[in-house]
């Protein structure tokens, strides 16, 4: 078997949304599709470890914000490697809140679909929760992040959460003699090369050179938290 292929599997990056009660959650996914035009229904794959699982089961709905290209990494580290259970995420993001109570993310939308929960399988590590849309917008006409794009040209990483998650996930080759260094929260890898421009870091930076006040550009951690690559 070659597990490359399933990285050539093309998805687009959200923002999936819901509530329990008046508490509020929202994390990254990729795993979301249309299933049928009528009535209008898409599918989700959630970890039944994260918040998100709990409050999609509790209410019964999700809303899923279709992330702009322009997305920064930061913003996608914020929802796809912090937990809810460890602090507000919304805390920050410009926020829409639906009739339902179900809450949208708005920042980095090109827009929302809201659906109700019509259907459930139980996948082992997540479930595939099918719903039917019941609201639904665009916000603006810019170009859609997809997965493809998040990786290779944002370089963004994946969480073991993931439903996509493949473990030892190779990083893109940078063709440089500089070292290269490893976040250990989120596998984000610094190279040199590339350096982290969205932050002052220019290319060509070496790692050693980087301010002690830069943060991982994913998840946020802090320099000591990187290792040597390779
Ligand atoms: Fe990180």
């Amino acid at each position: 078997m070659d597990l490359n292929i399933l990285h050539n599997i093309s998805y687009g990056m959200y923002v999936v949304s819901s509530n329990k009660g008046d508490a509020l959650n929202g994390q990254i996914a990729n795993t979301l599709f249309q299933i049928t035009s009528e009535p209008v229904t898409i599918a989700v794959s959630i970890n039944k470890g994260n918040l998100t699982h709990e409050f999609i089961e509790s209410s019964g709905r999700f809303s899923a914000s279709v992330l702009a290209q322009s997305a920064p990494l930061s913003f996608i580290g914020n929802f796809g490697f912090k937990s809810g259970r460890d602090g507000d995420k919304f805390n920050g993001v410009k926020i829409k809140k639906l009739a339902s109570g179900c809450p949208v993310a708005l920042d980095h939308a090109i827009g929302y679909i809201e659906a109700e929960v019509i259907n459930k399988i139980d996948c082992g590590t997540h479930t595939l929760f099918i719903g039917k849309m019941s609201e639904s917008a665009m916000l603006n006409t810019d170009i859609p992040m997809t997965y493809n794009y998040y990786h290779q040209v944002k370089r963004g990483t994946t969480p073991k959460t993931a439903p996509t998650f493949i473990k030892d996930e190779g990083m893109v080759a940078g063709g440089t003699k500089m070292q290269k260094y490893r976040c250990e929260v989120c596998n984000y890898i610094y190279d040199p090369a590339a350096g982290d421009p969205d932050n002052g870091v220019e290319a060509g930076t070496a790692f050693e050179n980087i301010p002690d006040t830069w943060v991982c550009p994913v998840c946020g951690a802090k320099k000591d938290q990187f290792v040597k690559e390779g």
